[in-house]
């Protein structure tokens, strides 16, 4: 199953998740705040060595009300 970036426009952060085609176009609720304003990101991750974007591994902002 393909890999899809998403990011959460409520807190900021980056998630992955592996879903089938099938569950590629649903909305995936953001991991930190539970949020569903998640946005996918360009296509899937598993696509050859060219990949200068920046990894999924920092931690922005919370929620404020943590
Ligand atoms: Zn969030």
């Amino acid at each position: 199953m393909p890999m899809y970036q998403y990011t959460c426009k409520c807190c900021g952060v980056n998630f992955e998740k592996r879903l089938r085609m099938s569950q590629a176009s649903q909305t995936q609720p953001c991991p930190e705040c539970g949020g569903q304003d998640t946005r996918k990101r360009l296509g899937a991750i598993a696509v050859t060595g060219a990949t200068t974007t920046t990894t999924v591994s920092a931690a922005p902002a919370r929620s404020p009300f943590t």
